[in-house]
């Protein structure tokens, strides 16, 4: 969208009457701020939502060096942001100029006010949305500070978490930043001491677990102990599409997830068969806006939420997380997708966040800026990793075991790498060693078919070589296939696990409540389209069974 156009569907003005509207909300109270006070704070949790009746509200960014203006909302504006849906802190301040009336309403109103009235849910939805874009388009606002070496794996760690759940840093390199001393300096910190995180002038943690920095950045939200309908494990876009339909449709629904949102699908840079997004849609983008769905009805999504084991209580499915106390359904979801396979070759774990990359995303890019880079892989992930890259690295060698591009990948996406100068595919080879010290530096290569060897100066190795099932958390009670991929459906019923009288529905597995959906799922299509298509179905089947109840 144009930086015009994004602005406006930023800013909108509301009508009179549909100020109004936001009066009638359940929780509304009209308030007057006089000038120069305070309608909330960045780090705020559960701030209010305000609509402005008269004068004018300042919302201020205090995450620099120095306090910045990034807008002054009129009358007929509203301040606020996804975090009234998602549940996270404020990002920024918001101060009377002058005095003004506003009406006041919590997020929790705001919910219902979007879920009941359409016209106020696409201007405030849209609105929010666009206002993080914004944000992160802008190259002014610094948000947390991430101070760390490229060469450090926790520093990749902690910028990968940071940017898969969407939250806006700026990342110091220890590396290469002139100010880096100062900076260090300023927090009271060594080199040995980082990575570090910090926000505006104050240091929040030393080298955090993911969890730790999540909670401290009030970004991770434990589950309510009560008994849920529908537990969905994994937020990819299998999870993600049962967490709409499944809260949409009024079942207490929450999610798991491991990292962040998004799954395999949130690490593509563009998806370009997935119906209705002709000129394609990034997997952040699809992803923020599911998250934005989901919350809205009312699923509750847990990062940085591991599930490691699942257990029976009579008909009841008790959930164990890492560290934490389990959670109790009635039905289960198993949408936890795949992992990419490592490559085999000798001492690649001591490269990995540190020359070995699984996904191709900002973060990895910058890394390898102006560097030739190798990238394993021949499928369409693969496909779509190298045009990425290849507008931030200087070479891309696409490494393919086989002969024929066409095999594997699209062939509208083979033809974009042939036509792309910096790309070169390198078929029937395979990387035999990789060099470095600490970080990767050289990888040692051969044509299976010709015994050339080649050695090539890289920093990043990208690997895209097909996928593993996260199943091995499962009891025996869930079939799995000679692979690990969880079996469903109708043949499930000459299973000894299963004990029920009627046959397993479509996408049930072989322990009655407890269903699979999306890549994990055996026999799947391995595609947005269709992980979307059966996290929506088996909201179908969850409503089935829990009738039988
Ligand atoms: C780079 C890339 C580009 C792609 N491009 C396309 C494309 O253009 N078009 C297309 O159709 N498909 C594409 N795909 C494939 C598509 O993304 C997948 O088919 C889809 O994401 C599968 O969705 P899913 O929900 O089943 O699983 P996943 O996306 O794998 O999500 C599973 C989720 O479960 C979480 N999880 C795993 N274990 C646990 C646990 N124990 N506890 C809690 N959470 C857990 C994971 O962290 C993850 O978030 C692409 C894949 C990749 C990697």
């Amino acid at each position: 969208m144009a930086e015009h156009n994004l602005q406006s569907v930023a800013f909108p003005t509301l009508a009179d009457a549909q100020i109004a509207e936001f009066g009638r909300c359940a929780s509304a109270v009209s308030k007057i701020y006089r000038n120069g006070e305070t309608l909330f704070e960045v780090g705020d949790r559960n701030f209010k939502f305000h609509v402005i009746r008269s004068g004018e509200v300042d919302i201020l960014d205090y995450s620099g060096d120095v306090p910045k203006s990034l807008t002054v909302h009129l009358k007929g504006g509203f301040t606020g942001d996804i975090s009234h849906l998602t549940g996270n802190p404020s990002v920024v301040t918001a101060v009377a100029k002058g005095d003004c009336e506003v009406y006041e309403i919590s997020s929790d109103a705001l919910k219902q006010a979007l879920n009941q009235c359409p016209t106020l849910s696409d201007i405030v939805l849209q609105a929010f949305i666009a206002r993080r874009q914004l944000l992160r388009q802008s190259s002014d606002f610094t948000g947390l500070r991430v101070i760390g070496s490229r060469y450090s794996q926790d520093t990749f760690r902690l910028r990968d978490f940071l940017a898969k759940n969407h939250v806006m840093f700026t990342w110091t390199d220890l590396e290469t930043d002139p100010d880096v001393d100062k900076m260090l300096k300023q927090f009271n910190v060594t080199e040995a001491d980082t990575p570090v995180i910090a926000c505006s002038s104050m240091l929040l943690l030393r080298n955090p677990s993911n969890r730790e920095l999540a909670d401290r950045i009030g970004i991770r939200h434990p589950l309510d102990r009560e008994v849920y309908d529908l537990v969905v494990v994994g937020a990819g876009p299998a999870g993600l599409a049962a967490a709409v339909y499944g809260a949409s449709e009024g079942l207490r629904t929450a999610v798991l997830e491991r990292t962040a949102p998004g799954g395999q699908a949130g690490t593509s840079m563009r998806i370009e068969n997935y119906l209705g997004f002709p000129a394609g849609v990034t997997g952040s983008e699809l992803t923020d806006r599911a998250i934005l769905q989901a919350n809205k009805f009312g699923a509750r999504i847990a990062i940085s939420s591991a599930v490691t084991s699942l257990a029976f209580d009579n008909s009841y499915c008790l959930v164990q997380l890492d560290g934490e106390d389990p959670v109790t359904t009635k039905c289960l979801l198993v949408a936890t997708g795949v992992d990419y396979r490592r490559l085999g070759v000798e001492g690649e774990q001591h490269f990995e966040g540190r020359g070995i990359y699984y996904a191709a995303t900002p973060t990895e890019a910058q890394m390898c800026r102006g560097a030739e880079v190798v990238l394993v892989g021949g499928g369409n992930s693969a496909g779509q990793a190298a045009v990425f890259l290849s507008g931030h690295a200087s070479k891309v060698l696409v490494v393919i075991r086989g002969n024929d591009l066409y095999k594997n990948m699209s062939s509208y996406l083979a033809r974009r790498l042939e036509q792309i100068p910096n790309i070169e595919v390198l078929p029937n080879t395979t990387i035999e060693r990789m060099n470095g010290n600490g970080q990767l530096s050289s990888v040692e290569m051969l044509n299976h078919k010709t015994g050339q060897e080649r050695t090539v100066r890289t920093p990043a190795v990208f690997t895209f070589i097909g996928a593993v099932p996260r199943t091995d958390w499962l009891p025996a009670e869930i079939e799995r296939d000679n692979k690990g991929f969880i079996r469903t459906g109708q043949t499930l019923s000459q299973s000894p696990h299963w004990n029920s009288p009627r046959q397993p529905f479509l996408l049930e597995t072989s322990r009655p409540g407890v269903f699979a959906a999306g890549d994990v799922r055996s026999d799947s299509v391995k595609r947005v389209a269709s992980a979307v298509g059966e996290g929506a179905m088996a909201v179908k089947f969850v409503h089935e069974y829990l009738k039988e109840m």
